[in-house]
């Protein structure tokens, strides 16, 4: 079960306002929490002693929480507090973070526990970051942001252009003419290039290694950097990537350094790409891994790297269902 805060003020202090407010206010709190009335637990309402006109609990029942055990209560006067605020705490069951609401005069309330949450999730290829991320992005209702999809459109761009990785004069002009997206369909990652959607393409094993060369440019990873603090300034989301924890968002809340034994990693990248059809073998497979992590690492800007206050999982002998707990059970531990 979890405790959802919210407060919302009213104009004048009416009957049609304090309705119209109240099932604004509880409205909101189920769209952001991806709640429905089934999921509530109760309500507590408190109001302002300049609100005199109809109890919340009664407008929330009007506005059609029936069945939902409801209680209303009046604050005491404070000398410089908001006026005309109706409070609520709704509790629900749910496993979600709860994502508190402060609407209109109420915005500037508890700006502690309104902000955005981010989760760093920082590897080497094939430890699992990316299917652990969407695991929890999808139990905690907040974005999953790929990335390594960002740095693969930008070599797929090259692939296209024929442009050399290596050469970085060539990259930054190819750089300055391309556009890279992403955008969310019902949680899912789409990235496009030029407005073309290439979620797939990005994913041939020939455009991994690519990407490693490609990344290590300053003109690339500028623009992929501001493109993935953007999505995490307004958006809670779960990155996964090489350098969140370390560049991107060194001010995350909660960061993770998730790692396996190379066999493992090229196992993994292995069974991934053979079910989607493509033909790889195993060995060339796990040299490629090596090969790009040694890159990734021994590159000057951004390296792959373990943050200093990342909590380090070695997921070799774990499931993916342990690894997705462990990761839940830390972040619950330090909301
Ligand atoms: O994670 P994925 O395998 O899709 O990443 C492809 C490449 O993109 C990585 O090998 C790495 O060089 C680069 N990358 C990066 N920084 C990130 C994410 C990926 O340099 N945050």
């Amino acid at each position: 079960m979890k405790a959802i805060r919210g407060a919302i003020t009213v104009e004048n202090d009416c009957a049609e306002e304090i309705k119209s407010a109240v099932k604004e206010l509880l409205e909101e709190i189920l769209k952001k929490n991806s709640l429905i009335t089934e999921q509530i637990v109760c309500i507590l309402f408190s109001s302002t002693n300049d609100l005199h006109s109809f109890y919340p609990a009664k407008a929330a029942r009007e506005a059609g929480f029936f069945l939902v055990p409801l209680y209303s209560s009046i604050e005491p006067h404070i000398d410089g507090s908001l006026t005309k605020c109706i409070r609520v705490m709704l509790l629900a069951e749910t496993d979600f973070l709860p994502k508190h609401v402060y609407l209109k005069g109420a915005s500037a309330l508890r700006k502690d526990i309104t902000n955005v949450i981010n989760i760093a999730i920082d590897g080497p290829a094939g430890s699992g970051k990316s299917t652990v991320a969407k695991i929890i992005a999808q139990k905690l209702n907040i974005l999953c942001l790929d990335t390594g999809a960002t740095y693969r459109a930008c070599a797929l761009a090259c692939l296209r252009a024929k442009v050399d990785v290596n050469n970085s004069k060539a990259v930054s002009s190819l750089m300055d003419k391309i556009q890279i997206e992403v955008s969310y369909e019902n949680g899912v990652q789409k990235t496009y290039l030029n407005g073309e959607e290439v979620s797939s393409a990005i994913r041939q094993n020939e455009i991994s290694m690519l990407a490693s060369t490609v990344s290590a440019h300053e003109c690339v990873r500028s623009k992929m950097v501001k493109l993935q603090r953007k999505t995490a300034a307004t958006t809670s989301c779960i990155l996964d990537g090489r350098d969140i924890g370390t560049n991107v968002l060194p001010e995350a809340k909660f960061k993770f350094f998730l790692t396996a034994r190379p066999d493992i990693r090229a196992q993994r990248r292995y069974s991934e790409l053979t079910a989607k059809g493509q033909k790889v073998s195993y060995e060339e497979l796990k040299k490629e891994i090596i090969k790009r992590d040694e890159q990734d690492k021994s590159r000057q800007i951004a390296p792959l790297k373990q943050a200093e206050d990342a909590i380090l999982i070695d997921s070799s002998d774990m499931t993916i269902e342990e690894v997705v707990q462990f990761v839940l059970n830390s972040v619950q531990e330090k909301i």
